[in-house]
């Protein structure tokens, strides 16, 4: 790739006037959708970085927030590949976050993991595992006594109704 580049750029013909007003052009159309994102956000009006749809940040519920903003139709797939590619800290840091929100907004319950059940999944629209956080996920109330949140799993499951 790299020679091929070089040689290109070395011919100097008018060839490469047009193709560089044609990068101006594209830089200036650049600048200036980004000061009209700007302006939108002035209004209240942002964006998902997944889906690059805009929602209006009035509405709570509709983006959620750790840094970067995901609209509540992208959580399940970004969730899913980005709590794989996180390290323990950053994703019990926005897992937990994540878990608050959806509770606060989309009615999701907290549901306790029975062991050696299959959780009935049929009435649920996004699910996700969370770190319990009456024992903080040791799965240990005080005195070694089973945490009854989780059942002594350290997890639960966080579940949004259909
Ligand atoms: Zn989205
Ligand atoms: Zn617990």
């Amino acid at each position: 790739m790299q020679p091929e580049l070089g040689n290109g750029l070395s011919q100097g013909q008018p060839h490469d006037l047009a193709e560089n007003s044609l990068f101006e052009t594209v830089s200036r159309v650049e600048h200036d959708l980004n000061d009209l994102i700007g302006a939108l956000a002035l209004l209240g009006v942002k964006r998902c970085s997944q889906c690059r749809q805009f929602f209006r940040t009035a509405e709570p519920g509709a983006l959620f927030d750790y840094g970067l903003l995901v609209c509540y139709k992208c959580i399940p797939d970004w969730w899913s590949s980005c709590s794989r590619r996180l390290g323990v800290t950053d994703r019990e840091r926005i897992e937990g976050k994540l878990a608050s929100w959806l509770r606060r907004y989309h009615h999701a319950e907290v549901v306790k993991e029975t062991p050696g059940k299959v959780p009935d999944t049929s009435n649920v629209e996004f699910q996700m595992i969370a770190k319990c956080l009456e024992c903080s996920g040791s799965g240990k109330l005080m005195e070694e006594e089973r945490c009854r949140f989780c059942n002594g799993a350290g997890t639960v499951r966080i579940a949004v109704p259909k």
